[in-house]
């Protein structure tokens, strides 16, 4: 990774994070949210007795809360506010363990380990491992904000040593079902140790917590990292042209570059790994993209299978294509389902009928350099005509928020934060059921035909995210948490 310094505390590591100014963001939010965070973070600072706040989590790269915390404690840094990154370490037992509560905790029965004694001897002893390094980092009266299940085992030795917790749990499902509770259960015994969580929805929120003490922060994405800031179109064509994403001329004078989060410019380096028969996409072809992790909840075959359905039945002749785009199999150390998830794409992709696996490509995006991956992540969605999120389930659904940030129209199932995101047929079209590929299909063909309808989702959907999910909103946010646990305590 180039943009992260990571120093390695083993077996902790430490994220080395920007300081970004809040300033940054005049022009794009109000200015009443500016002046709002700015006497914020002074009210926060008077408070806050040079105490750090510690955000923990189990992965520096790849999903959500990796993509979330660089922004979101950059600007609270520019704000004065002292804050740290940590992230634990395990083993693939270990995060055999935590897959499996992810799973759980959306309603899935994932491999099917059982939550039993043994797994909670793995998770804990995972837990011993790490936390002396932790004990010698945090003082008492610090607050840490403990992200998933990953690191809620903290609680009871960070609690007991006077540090104030506070779990964000960033998943979770509504209505609960039996793996829910079973999720549930296996928690509980940390949970107790934490006087406050922050969820994503108020549905997340597990009947056996105390609500008075859970808070709820939606996600929200930066405008201004690699993945969000603005892109001229040469910029796409040629970050399209040059990774093999897409085919056709490479432009005159082209142009790779893009703004890392430190300010500094850098370009892409690297190709991107792709599984495809015959020739990459045409540029002035309609391309219909998910890009998301590789596992099964994002239902990538489900998306290949309902593309594949349009194209029977009256999609072929727009001469549409697919790409799937995921990390690289090999990058997300918390995610050790990834290849094998990668492996049933492709055996389905490999069945498909000739003509049908020739519209549909399995990219694999380089993760070495994340801010790279973000550029390349950019381009691909600011080229797309339609962009799918089909998750079976969801937590918030933050590739969904970053395709309407770019004006593009989204199909995404009616699942998790992604329904608080869209209302139906005016930021986006909402699948019902996730399963429906004929629905699915239906919607692909009314975007792709519609160009009208296209674009005036997309200009509703950019309204939506700049009034509710800008980073702004996050960092107000979180320094009205902040400023509140250092008052109350
Ligand atoms: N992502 C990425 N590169 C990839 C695949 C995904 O940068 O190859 C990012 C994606 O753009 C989004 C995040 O990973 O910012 C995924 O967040 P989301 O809430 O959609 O799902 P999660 O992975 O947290 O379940």
């Amino acid at each position: 990774m180039t943009h992260q310094n990571l120093r390695i505390l083993h077996p902790i590591t430490e994220v080395d994070l920007h300081t970004i100014p809040i300033d940054r963001y005049i022009g794009t939010a109000s200015d009443e949210t500016i002046t709002a965070i700015k006497d914020a973070a002074e009210q926060t600072l008077a408070v806050c007795d040079g105490h750090i706040v510690w955000h923990i989590n189990s992965t520096a790269v790849g999903g959500g809360v990796a993509e979330m915390l660089p922004s979101m404690l950059g600007y609270c840094r520019g704000l004065g506010i002292k804050t740290r990154w940590l992230v634990i370490s395990g083993n693939p037992d270990f995060f055999q363990i935590t897959k499996r509560l992810h799973h759980a905790l959306h309603g899935e029965s994932g491999d099917g380990t059982p939550l039993d004694e043994k797994a909670r001897a793995i998770y804990e002893a995972t837990m011993e491992a790490n936390v002396d390094e932790l004990l010698a980092l945090i003082r008492p009266g610090d607050i840490v904000i403990l992200h998933d299940p990953q690191t809620i085992g903290l609680a009871p030795s960070l609690s007991k040593h006077g540090a104030r917790i506070v779990w964000r749990c960033h998943i979770g499902r509504h209505p609960a079902n039996d793996e829910v509770n079973a999720a549930w259960n296996f928690l509980a015994p940390y949970l107790k140790y934490s006087p406050r969580y922050v969820f994503t929805r108020k549905e997340y929120v597990p009947d056996a917590l105390d609500h008075g003490k859970s808070i709820l922060l939606p996600p929200s994405l930066d405008a201004f990292t690699p993945k969000n800031q603005d892109m001229d179109q040469n910029t796409i064509d040629s970050i399209l042209t040059y990774t093999g994403l897409v085919g056709g001329q490479t432009p005159w004078e082209p142009s790779l570059e893009f703004q890392r989060s430190d300010g500094s410019m850098d370009r892409i380096n690297r190709f991107v790994d792709i599984v495809r028969c015959g020739a990459p996409p045409q540029r002035d072809r309609p391309l219909v993209i998910q890009v998301s992790r590789w596992d099964p909840l994002k239902d990538p075959v489900g998306v290949m299978h309902g593309f594949t359905q349009w194209l029977s039945h009256g999609g072929e002749d727009s001469g549409a294509e697919l790409i799937l785009a995921g990390p690289s199999v090999k990058a997300v150390a918390d995610d050790p389902e990834s290849p094998m998830t990668f492996g049933q794409v492709f055996t389905a992709w490999t069945q498909l009928p000739s003509w049908q696996r020739s519209r549909v490509h399995l990219a694999m995006l380089p993760m070495s350099d994340v801010e790279e991956n973000a550029a390349i992540v950019n381009a691909l969605q600011r080229h797309a005509s339609v962009i799918v999120q089909k998750s079976l389930q969801e937590g918030f659904g933050l590739t969904v928020t970053e395709a309407m940030w770019k004006g593009r129209p989204v199909i995404a199932s009616k699942v998790g934060g992604i329904q608080d995101q869209i209302e139906d047929g005016v930021h986006g079209l909402l699948l019902d059921d996730p399963t429906d590929l004929d629905a699915f299909a239906a919607a692909i063909g009314r975007l792709i035909s519609d160009p009208e309808l296209s674009r005036s989702v997309g200009e509703k959907a950019k309204e939506r995210v700049r009034d509710h999910y800008l980073e702004t909103r996050s960092v107000l946010d979180h320094l009205q948490l902040i400023c509140e646990i250092e008052k109350s305590e």
